[in-house]
């Protein structure tokens, strides 16, 4: 037995075994071959291997998310089939007498230059799919499989650090737990673990050997440790707190269906976040009130092009379907910074988290932002939805959104189409100038979402994603707690709600504080809704209002 340990960012046991996770990225060197047939026969069944991968990867697409968001994967087996490349990797491997992957990567490289540089913005978009299909055909060649999970079981997935566009892949199913070795406690990782309520630990030096895939291992998300092939004894001692925790995840349960209530009358909304549609479920068997943060960005983060607003107003309308008239809030896109899709072609920056992100994205790119707009106006017609806009700091910033709006609106009068003439239109208060501004900014709008993740960061001037800064990275520090309570008073002086969606909001032990504060909601990972609501209902508000 070998014990690894880190910072636990969710908390619970899992046992199972470990799957170590390689990134996609491949290093190729130039190796020179003597027999270049043998190497275009590599080619050949790599391409075979490629093809395989990318039809189980359309019809899981076409389970998921439908025909149209499964088409991708059709159009890159046409590619991996594309005379022009096997040509032009075939001549490479003749001419020069090297091996399969540096024909490969060369003919990669040249063919996203010469897409990237095309006058048609539909073919410069196709130069991130030749990347893909490289990466794929490279991947096959060193038989380093896919990048995704290669088990039929439920696994711990070890990683050195997951980008939110490599977990957005990742079959859910499958997870049993995250480790790495990075990442921070604010990373998206960490955020997904919550929303799959899954143990995970961040910071924890878990050698990434191939001699570890398919080791019996226990993550115990409670004290952050990663026992590998645990000795009998602590199997048996974790397996007992598994059935106690299982006892007490059934405790909880009885506590669907009642009211989010205190013992002295206030209430308040509890909602869930989520990432995609495939969380609907865990917002249902949670009992959430609604969902008070659906981090649309997720949706282009999965998708190799700008998704069409045919593609996101299906995703929107399936998650108003599902939650049946309760309030759905929909983030418009919050790209940038650590969230970061190639096709947006956004300019390498010395300072991302202060960069070109999220609003400023939607305000300099209007057709992106009106897309997304029309998606989802159209999909509040199929039931209770909201907007809510990310990053914002300032008054015109709020005005030109809702000229914008209007605008999307008055088109889709002209056309005929009906959405909710009505919809609520909040802002994500994360920066400290919209903290400042709270008053002039809650007379423009419906409600504020505190983005706690981001407001934390900027206050405190410590990046979230630095695992470095962990130490300093006081979530309850008495600047964060006294803006909370600006915001909630600034909203309710101007007649809008105020909730928070950040993860400070489903921290238990500022519950009680919260509610004493005004709060109207609290949304939280789908996990932490009734633990939540079971402070609530034991919670006597006068006695915390200083
Ligand atoms: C936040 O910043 O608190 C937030 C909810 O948004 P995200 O974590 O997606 O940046
Ligand atoms: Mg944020």
């Amino acid at each position: 037995m070998v014990i690894y340990e880190g910072k636990a960012v969710f908390e619970g046991i899992a046992i199972g075994k470990l799957n170590i996770y390689q990134k996609k990225e491949q290093s190729v060197k130039r190796v020179k071959v003597d027999d270049t047939e043998a190497e275009k026969k590599r080619y050949a069944d790599a391409r075979e291997v490629a093809i395989d991968e990318l039809k189980a990867l359309y019809e899981k697409a076409v389970k998921e998310v439908g025909e149209s968001g499964a088409e991708i994967f059709e159009a890159h087996q046409l590619m991996v089939d594309d005379e022009d490349y096997i040509e032009s990797a075939e001549s490479i491997i003749e001419t020069e007498g090297v091996n399969a992957e540096y024909a490969v990567a060369q003919t990669g490289d040249n063919f996203y230059k010469m897409f990237s540089e095309m006058e048609e913005e539909y073919f410069r978009g196709r130069a991130a799919d030749i990347k893909d299909i490289t990466e794929r055909i490279l991947n096959a060649l060193s038989g380093a499989g896919s990048g995704g999970i290669v088990s039929d079981e439920p696994v711990i997935v070890v990683a050195d650090d997951l980008a939110p566009s490599e977990t957005v892949q990742m079959d859910k199913d499958k997870i049993l737990s995250f480790v790495t070795v990075h990442g921070s406690a604010n990373s998206h990782t960490s955020i997904l673990a919550k929303t799959m309520s899954i143990p995970a630990i961040i910071g924890c030096p878990v050698p990434l050997s191939e001699e570890l895939n398919g080791k019996l291992a226990i993550v115990d998300g409670n004290e952050g440790k990663v026992y590998v092939e645990p000795d009998e004894e602590i199997l048996a001692a974790k397996k007992k707190l598994v059935l106690e925790e299982d006892e007490k995840k059934k405790l909880l349960e009885e506590l669907k269906g009642k009211d989010n209530v205190t013992l002295d009358g206030q209430k308040i909304n509890l909602y869930a976040n989520i990432g995609n549609t495939k969380d609907l479920g865990l917002v249902l068997k949670n009992d959430a009130g609604g969902i008070g943060l659906f981090r649309s960005e997720f949706i282009y983060l999965g998708s190799d092009d700008y998704p069409t607003e045919d593609e996101q107003f299906a995703i929107y309308k399936q998650v108003a379907q599902t939650l049946a008239g309760k309030k759905v809030i929909i983030r418009t896109l919050d790209i940038g910074a650590d969230k970061q899709a190639d096709y947006f072609k956004l300019p390498k920056e010395e300072n991302p988290a202060m960069g070109l992100r999220a609003i400023r994205i939607c305000l300099t790119r209007p057709e992106v932002f009106k897309t997304q707009l029309r998606a989802i106006l159209r999909a509040s017609a199929f039931g209770k939805i909201s907007i809510m806009f990310p990053m914002i700091i300032s008054l015109g910033e709020v005005k030109r959104i809702k000229e914008i709006v209007a605008e999307v609106k008055a088109e889709l009068d002209a056309d005929g189409i009906s959405y909710d003439k009505d919809i609520e239109l909040g802002i994500m208060i994360e920066t400290p100038a919209a903290v400042m501004i709270a008053d002039e900014l809650a007379k423009e709008v419906d409600f504020f979402s505190v983005g706690t993740n981001d407001l934390t960061q900027y206050t405190l001037a410590i990046d979230r994603q630095n695992q470095s800064l962990d130490e300093f990275y006081d979530p309850h520090h008495p600047a964060v707690m006294r803006m909370l309570k600006m915001i909630v008073d600034a909203a309710h002086r101007h007649g809008a709600w105020a909730g928070i969606c950040g993860e400070l909001g489903a921290d238990l032990s500022l519950t009680k504080e919260f509610l004493a504060m005004g709060y109207d909601e609290l949304s939280v990972s789908p996990g932490r809704i009734l633990p939540i609501r079971k402070i609530v209902l034991e919670t006597n508000v006068s006695e915390y209002k200083g």
